[in-house]
């Protein structure tokens, strides 16, 4: 593992959050070998094949109505062709402001980077299956409140690539402090695409205590501003 400007404390961050992650998809390995009589749901598909924007849309609609007493769908905007950016907070009181750590995971945002919007889904199902039973989901929930964002490129994921479908990279779409040093980095570039529009909104008004960016290809890399950039999958020499 391979870390930049990274604090230990950063690293424990990720490391945990892989943790949680490795937790989460056991759990829905299990249930999924023992739930046979649920076939057909998609929250049972999560690890068998990766959903498309109309289906990850329906399983968020599916997720809420099952779990609704720790979960709360939000849209943080539209993609360039109109698609929503779904989300779901989770929390014991979705929507209601405590003083708890807020934290929000972002995935999917290079379109051919998938296995986070399918990773954030089973978080979901894991700290909803494991309420009242694991120690550690059910303090998460009573104790923080996470917003997931599966796809924050839906266009991309359905066109197989890593921009958006106006061929904007959302990942290099954000005002660099170095390039644009002395610039208001809170004000959007004038090229902005939509969906950078939308995460930048939601994360100036969200105060989050920390953030996950959900990538694919490269290792792990730690940045500033209480941001990490996970990238899922092994595999050298790809910029995630
Ligand atoms: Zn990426």
């Amino acid at each position: 593992m391979k870390t930049y400007k990274d604090s230990r404390c950063k690293l424990s961050l990720v490391v945990a959050w892989l943790v949680l992650l490795a937790a989460a998809g056991t759990a829905a390995a299990q249930k999924q070998a023992v739930d046979t009589g649920s076939r057909g749901r998609l929250s049972d598909q999560l690890l068998k094949t990766y959903l498309s924007n109309e289906q990850l849309a329906a399983w968020i609609d599916e997720f809420v109505d099952k779990c609704s007493s720790i979960s709360r769908k939000f849209s943080i905007g539209k993609s360039v062709q109109g698609l929503d950016l779904w989300g779901i907070e989770l929390s014991d009181k979705p929507g209601v402001e405590e003083a708890e750590p807020k934290f929000k995971y972002i995935a999917n945002m290079h379109g051919d980077e998938p296995s986070g919007r399918m990773l954030l889904p089973m978080l979901a199902e894991w700290l909803c299956a494991n309420n009242g039973k694991d120690a550690r989901a059910t303090r998460l929930l009573r104790d923080a409140h996470l917003f997931i964002i599966p796809t924050l490129n839906p266009d991309g994921f359905a066109l197989h690539r890593r921009a958006n479908s106006k061929n904007i990279d959302i990942n290099r779409n954000f005002p660099d402090p170095i390039i644009y040093k002395g610039r208001d980095l809170s004000k959007p570039l004038d090229t902005a695409a939509p969906e950078t529009i939308a995460i930048m909104n939601f994360t100036r008004n969200g105060h989050f205590t920390a953030s996950a960016n959900l990538h694919e290809g490269a290792i792990v890399g730690g940045a500033g501003g209480g941001l990490a950039f996970v990238c899922v999958w092994g595999g050298v020499n790809i910029t995630c």
